[in-house]
């Protein structure tokens, strides 16, 4: 069997809250319960929302709570120019073409109206990744079975916005395909983004990742925890008690008091229906 390597992704728009503890937590335990490595990427391809330093202080908080990465930390905001190649090879295939709508005109699911040529000459154009009219499926490790026909649910997809930022798909899929990602543990909310970045995967010929979605946590409103949700950061001084309601949230075994936690989680890491 080949090496395992997990990665914890986070946004550096703020601090991490409890929801991301989760996410960080279960890819770490993931990877390190199988002897593999631990990657960290900052998703920071959608400069405007980042925060200046947010990336320093979530990285002191994951050593804060003991959560060691390996290897250099990888910053999408440097990596244009290997998005800008997969790009260019997706035009080379003819899978990829200039789109001129808005997003009003776009709608929910994209019909496609670009696919013959961008209709406005002169406006800034996104591009987009042509899908088919086939079910595009993986087994999650925890959800089971999960399929989507990109056709019908999605429609073509945004791969370069016409702010020339890339889009998040392909960012991910090109970034760990480059950091030898074997498996993606992340929050269930990226569940139905999953087909997607395997469409492009199988498009740029790289290996699929097996894939873990870990449930979301939310708060008292039902909503995700999330800055725009106003969910806490993580505070000073209660990391025990932390990693405790995060293994008890991803459905680990409670560990005894005075034993260290993180070595227990990864002892006792097990991965089953619905965690
Ligand atoms: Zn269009």
């Amino acid at each position: 069997m080949n090496e395992v390597v997990g990665r914890f992704a986070p946004s550096p728009t703020g601090p991490l809250h409890f929801g991301s503890l989760v996410a960080a937590l279960a890819s770490w335990a993931d990877a390190r319960a199988r002897g593999g490595r631990w990657l960290v990427r900052m998703e920071d391809v959608d400069e405007p929302r980042c925060v200046a330093g947010a990336d320093r202080e979530i990285l002191r908080t994951l050593e804060r709570f003991g959560l060691r990465w390996d290897g250099e930390v990888m910053y999408q905001s440097a990596r244009g120019a290997a998005y800008r190649e997969a790009l260019e090879r997706l035009k080379e295939l003819g899978a990829a073409y200039a789109c001129s709508c808005s997003r009003k005109e776009a709608g929910e699911v994209y019909a496609g109206t670009c696919r013959a040529g961008a209709r406005e000459a002169g406006k800034p154009v996104a591009w987009r990744v042509r899908v088919e009219d086939v079910e595009v499926g993986f087994d999650d490790r925890v959800c089971g079975r999960f399929t989507q026909n990109l056709a019908r649910d999605v429609g073509d997809f945004v791969v370069l916005r016409a702010d020339g930022l890339f889009a998040y798909q392909l960012a991910v899929v090109v970034d760990d395909a480059a950091q030898g990602v074997t498996d993606v543990v992340r929050g269930a909310d990226l569940l139905d983004s999953t087909p997607r970045q395997i469409r492009l995967q199988r498009l740029l010929g790289y290996p699929e990742p097996r894939y873990l979605h870990v449930p979301v946590v939310t708060n008292a409103a039902g909503e995700k925890l999330s800055k725009q949700t106003l969910a806490p950061a993580l505070a000073e001084g209660r990391e025990e008690e932390d990693l405790r309601a995060a293994l008890r949230f991803l459905g680990q075994p409670e560990a005894p008091r005075g034993v260290e936690l993180l070595r227990w989680a990864v002892e006792k890491w097990r991965v089953s229906d619905g965690l």
